[in-house]
C-alpha cells in the first residue's frame, strides 16, 4: 500500500508526505514504519532513493535510469521524460582506473513553468 501511495504521488514525495497520504488510508500506522518500508524498498531496487542537491531525501517510484530536474524556486523535482547522454568519464586517467564507475545521474536544475510564469508576472 505504501508503495501505491508513492506512485500516485507523482511529484517525488519525502517520507512525511508518504506518510501523510497513508495513515488516510491506516490511521495506526506510523512514520517510523513507512520510512522504513521505503529504505527496504529502495534496498531491493523496488522505488529509488533521491538524494538530492538540496539535501532532502525524496523516493521515487520510478527504479529506472531517469535524469531529474529541480526548480529551484519551489523545490519541485520532475522527470526528464527523455533520455539525456551521460557524458563518458576518461576511462585510461589514473583517478577513474583505480575506480568501479557505474553511472551518473545528473541532476538539472532551473525554474519549472509555473515558477517560469510567476517571475514573469512580478
Ligand atoms: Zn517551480
Ligand atoms: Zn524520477
Amino acid at each position: 500500500m505504501i508503495l501505491e501511495e508513492l506512485r500516485l504521488c507523482r511529484n517525488h514525495p519525502a517520507a512525511d508526505e508518504v506518510y501523510l497520504r497513508v495513515k488516510e488510508r491506516l490511521p495506526r500506522i506510523s512514520l517510523g514504519t513507512v520510512y522504513r518500508n521505503l529504505e527496504l524498498m529502495a534496498s531491493q531496487g523496488l522505488i529509488r532513493r533521491l538524494e538530492t542537491s538540496s539535501g532532502h531525501k525524496r523516493f521515487d517510484p520510478i527504479a529506472d535510469d531517469h535524469c531529474h530536474f529541480r526548480c529551484t524556486a519551489c523545490g519541485k523535482i520532475e522527470d526528464i521524460p527523455f533520455a539525456v547522454e551521460i557524458p563518458e568519464l576518461n576511462a585510461s586517467h589514473p583517478w577513474v582506473r583505480v575506480r568501479k564507475i557505474q553511472g551518473a545521474r545528473p541532476e538539472y536544475f532551473g525554474l519549472c513553468p509555473e515558477c517560469v510564469d510567476n517571475s514573469a508576472t512580478k
